[in-house]
C-alpha cells in the first residue's frame, strides 16, 4: 500500500494563481481551455480529525484526498478511517476545506457522521461509538517473572585501542564535558522544588524537554563501566547531590515537566539514575524510588478522571519504560509495574499483534513516531515484571511492522512526527525528516532487549549492528551529533541543542561496549566483531576472551581464550545474516564447524588456556533494488552495503529530479549514474590503494564509494544511486 503523491499536485495545478500563491506560489498555472476542462472539480484543501478546534487531532489532509474519486468524496468521520487521536475522547470531529468547481467550501462533522461532496456516492450511515476496549492490567498474584536468557556485560569489557568504538566513545565523552554545567543541569530541578531565582541557563530544548541532567548521568554512569576518571565520577556525585536536594518533604522526588509530552523527561531521568546506580553511586537508587513515589502520585492524579487521555496519547507512554526501570532497580515495588501498565494503550497492543500496519502510521492515541521503541522497552519490562504475553505479543509485531515496512537497508527508520509515512514509502530526501537518531538509538536498546530474551534469534544483533555502523558511528561529527541521517545531499550540520537525538545518543555511545559479548549461565556470546577483550565470572573463576579483528576494514576475527585451568562451557559464534556464504569456525588451526548466516554456531567443549578460535566473515557487496516513493523516473536505484555497512556513492550529485511536494514543501532528488550491472558489483568495483573500503567504479571518474560514516561534511553523496548498464556514463 504505497501513497500515490501525484493524487494532490495535479489538482492544485488548476486553482487559481491566488490560491498556489497562498501554498508556496511555486506551481505554474495551467493557462489553457482545454486543461481547465480535464480538471478535477473537488480539490481537498485541509483535513482535520480530532477534538477541533485545539484538542488533539490528525493532519489527515492526505487521507482524505486519496479518498476522492471522479470528484466525488463520501467520508465516515471515525478511528477506522483515521487512527484516534484522543482515545476515550467521545467529542471527535472532522473537518474538511476544500474547492468545488473553483469554490470555496468547508463541512465538520461529528464522529460516525459522513462527509459527502460532489455527486453523492454512497448512503450516510449511522452507528454508535464502539465500547472501548478494557484497560490492560493484571493481578500481581498470577505475575511470574520472566528472566533474561543472557545478559550484556555492564562491566568487564575492555575495547582495542585500533577499532571504531573506543574513539567513538572518546569524542562522544569529550563532547559531553565540554557543556556540562551543574547549575545549569539541574536549573528546572530547582525551579520545581520552589527555590528561588536558582542560578543558571536554559538552553536548546532544555525549555521544553529538559534532560540536560538525564543526559549527563547517562554517560558518566555507562562510561565508568570501562574506564574510571576521576574528573567525571565528582562532577556525576554533585549532580545526585544536588538532585537529592530538591526532594520535596515526604521524600519524593518532582522532575520537571510542563511540555505535555512529559514522558520523554521522566523516562530519561529513570534512565540517568539507573546508570548512576550501577556505577556505583550510593544515591541514585534511592534517588530513582524518590522519583518513581512522585511519579506515581502525579499518575493517580491524572487518572482519577480518565486514565486514557492523560497518559497514553502523544509521547507520555514513554514515561511507562521510566516506571519499569524503576520497578527493576533495587527498591523497586509492584506499584511500579500497576502504574506502567496505565501507559499501555490496549487498542494499540491489538494492533500490533495483528501485526496491521495501521499501528505504525496510524497508531491510535497518539502521532505516528520513530521513536515508539522509547516506551516499547517499558512494555517489554512489562512482560518481563509479569508474564503477560499480550505485552510481548504486541512487541513482537511492533517490530515486524517496523523491520519490514519503514526501514532503510542501512538500518534507518523511514518514519517522523509532524507528517504521513504509509508504508513502504521509505523517503530519502533530506525534507522528508525519515532518519531520526534518537529513534534508531531506542531501536537499537529495543533490539538488545528482544536479544537479551532470545539470543539464539540472530536477527536482533544484525538491527543493532546497522545502527552502531550506519547511524550512531555516522552521525558523531564535528563537536556534537546530527538529528537525522541524510542519505543524500550533505550529511546534516550537528549543533549543541541539547535535542532528544544529543540526549538520546548519548546512550548509545556510553553503552556500546555491552553488545559485542553477550554472557549466559552456560558460556558466551559473540555477538560483534570490534577488536576487544571480556573477563567475566563464571563458577567463582574469571575467564578471558580476547578477540583481535579490523571489523569492519578487514573480515579476519581471532578469539583467544586467557584461562587459569581448562573450563568447559559453550562459547556461542555468530553468523552474520549479511554473510554471503557458510562461515567455517577453527579451533587452533583445525574446523571443527560451519556457521550458517544468521544463526550462532555453538562451541561446547573444554577450552583452555591460550586457545584459538578463528573465522573470516564471508562480506561481500550486496545491492538491493531500492522500492520506495523517491524514485528517479525511468531508472532503477539500489542500495549498496559490505556487510552491515551501507556505503555511499560520493561525489557531484548530477541531475536535480523533481519529486512530489512533501509536507507542503518542494523536493528533489538527484540522478547518480553508475553505468554497470547491480547484479555483478565485484565486476566494476576497484578498491582504492591504502583505503579499505573506499572504491572507484570502473570506467567513471565519479562518483567513487566509500562507507556511509566516513562521509565528512563536504562531500556531496546519495546512497541510493542509479545502478545501469550502457549509456551515459
Ligand atoms: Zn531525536
Amino acid at each position: 500500500m504505497t501513497l500515490n503523491r501525484n493524487i494532490l499536485v495535479p489538482s492544485i495545478k488548476t486553482l487559481t494563481c491566488g490560491l498556489l500563491l497562498c501554498l508556496g506560489g511555486s506551481i505554474t498555472c495551467a493557462a489553457d481551455a482545454s486543461a481547465a476542462d480535464k480538471a478535477p472539480k473537488l480539490v481537498i484543501v485541509k483535513a482535520v480529525w480530532g477534538i477541533l478546534p485545539s484538542g488533539p487531532s490528525f493532519d489527515v489532509t492526505k487521507d482524505v484526498a486519496r479518498m476522492v474519486e471522479n470528484d466525488s468524496l463520501s467520508v465516515d468521520a471515525d478511528n477506522d478511517n483515521f487512527g484516534d487521536p484522543a482515545p476515550g475522547n467521545a467529542g471527535k470531529k472532522l473537518k474538511v476545506d476544500y474547492m468545488l468547481h473553483g469554490v470555496a467550501g468547508s463541512k465538520t462533522v461529528n464522529e460516525f457522521d459522513m462527509i459527502s461532496l460532489g455527486p453523492v456516492k454512497k448512503p450516510a450511515r449511522k452507528r454508535g461509538p464502539a465500547a472501548p476496549a478494557p484497560m490492560l492490567t493484571s493481578d500481581p498474584k498470577t505475575w511470574q517473572r520472566v528472566p533474561n536468557a543472557v545478559a550484556g556485560p555492564v562491566g568487564g569489557v575492555t575495547l582495542g585501542e585500533h577499532g571504531l568504538f573506543r574513539p567513538a566513545m572518546d569524542k562522544h565523552t569529550a563532547y559531553l564535558l565540554a557543556d556540562a554545567n551543574l547549575d545549569d543541569m539541574v536549573l528546572r530541578f530547582r525551579q520545581v522544588a520552589g527555590v528561588k531565582n536558582p542560578p543558571g541557563q536554559q538552553r536548546g530544548w532544555e525549555k521544553m524537554f529538559p534532560a540536560h541532567a538525564a543526559q549527563f548521568l547517562i554517560v558518566a554512569g555507562n562510561t565508568f563501566r570501562g574506564t574510571e576518571n576521576a574528573d567525571l565520577r565528582r562532577r556525576m556525585d554533585d549532580v545526585i547531590n544536588a538532585l537529592k536536594a530538591c526532594r520535596t518533604s515526604d521524600g519524593a522526588l518532582p522532575a520537571p515537566y510542563g511540555n505535555g509530552e512529559e514522558g520523554y523527561s521522566f523516562m530519561l531521568l529513570a534512565h540517568g539514575l539507573v546508570a548512576a546506580a550501577n556505577a556505583g553511586n550510593p544515591g541514585a537508587n534511592d534517588l530513582l524510588a524518590a522519583w518513581a513515589k512522585w511519579y506515581r502520585q502525579r499518575v493517580e492524579q491524572a487518572t482519577a478522571g480518565n486514565p486514557r487521555v492523560i497518559l497514553q496519547t502523544g509521547q507520555n507512554y514513554f514515561a511507562g519504560t521510566g516506571l519499569m526501570l524503576a520497578h527493576f532497580a533495587s527498591g523497586g515495588t509492584p506499584e511500579d509495574v500497576l502504574a506502567a501498565y496505565k501507559h499501555v494503550h490496549p487498542e494499540w497492543m491489538g494492533l500490533l499483534s495483528a501485526r496491521d500496519l495501521k499501528a505504525i502510521w496510524k497508531m491510535p492515541g497518539g502521532h505516528p513516531h520513530s521513536a515508539y521503541c522509547y516506551g516499547w522497552m517499558g512494555f517489554l519490562d512489562i512482560y518481563r515484571a509479569t508474564g503477560d504475553r499480550r505485552l510481548l505479543d504486541a512487541m513482537l509485531g511492533g517490530w515486524e511492522l517496523y523491520r519490514g515496512h519503514w526501514q532503510h537497508p542501512g538500518g534507518t527508520l523511514a518514519i517522523c512526527e509532524s507528517d504521513t509515512y504509509p508504508p513502504d514509502t521509505l523517503h530519502i530526501t533530506p525534507i522528508a525528516h525519515t532518519g531520526e537518531t534518537c529513534s534508531m538509538v531506542w531501536w537499537a536498546k529495543f533490539n538488545h532487549k528482544l536479544h537479551q530474551l532470545f539470543p539464539a534469534d540472530e536477527r536482533y544483533v544484525a538491527e543493532i549492528e546497522k545502527v552502531i555502523y550506519n547511524v550512531g558511528l555516522a552521525n558523531l561529527r564535528g563537536k556534537s551529533i546530527s538529528y537525522h541521517t541524510h542519505l543524500e545531499g550533505r550529511k546534516e550540520s550537528p549543533a549543541i541543542d541539547h535535542t532528544c537525538c544529543e540526549v538520546v545518543g548519548a546512550y548509545l555511545y556510553s553503552t556500546l561496549p555491552e553488545y559485542i559479548y553477550s554472557i549466559a549461565d552456560d558460556g558466551l556470546y559473540v555477538n560483534l566483531y570490534e577488536p576487544s577483550s571480556i573477563a567475566w565470572r563464571k563458577a567463582d573463576r574469571t575467564l578471558r576472551l580476547t578477540m583481535s579483528s579490523q571489523f569492519p576494514l578487514r573480515p579476519e576475527v581471532a578469539l583467544r581464550f586467557s584461562v587459569e585451568e581448562p573450563v568447559s562451557m559453550k562459547l556461542r559464534v555468530r553468523t552474520p545474516v549479511w554473510a554471503t556464504a557458510e562461515m567455517p569456525i577453527a579451533v587452533n588451526g583445525k574446523q571443527v564447524a560451519v556457521g550458517k548466516p544468521g544463526s550462532y554456531v555453538v562451541l561446547d567443549r573444554t577450552w583452555s588456556n591460550g586457545d584459538r578460535v578463528e573465522f573470516t566473515l564471508p562480506m561481500d557487496f550486496r545491492v538491493t533494488l531500492y522500492r520506495g516513493a523517491d524514485q528517479v523516473p525511468g531508472h532503477k536505484r539500489y542500495c549498496i552495503l559490505y556487510g552491515p555497512v551501507l556505503m555511499a556513492a560520493v561525489g557531484p550529485l548530477g541531475k536535480e529530479v523533481p519529486l512530489p511536494d512533501f509536507g507542503g514543501k518542494k523536493n528533489h532528488t538527484y540522478l547518480v549514474r553508475i553505468a554497470h550491472d547491480p547484479a555483478r558489483p565485484r565486476e566494476w568495483l576497484n578498491p582504492k590503494a591504502d583505503q579499505p573500503l573506499s572504491l572507484d567504479i570502473k570506467g567513471q571518474t565519479t562518483p567513487y564509494l566509500k562507507p556511509y560514516w566516513q562521509v565528512e561534511a563536504k562531500e556531496s553523496f546519495t546512497c541510493l544511486p542509479v545502478i545501469e548498464p550502457g549509456g551515459q556514463k
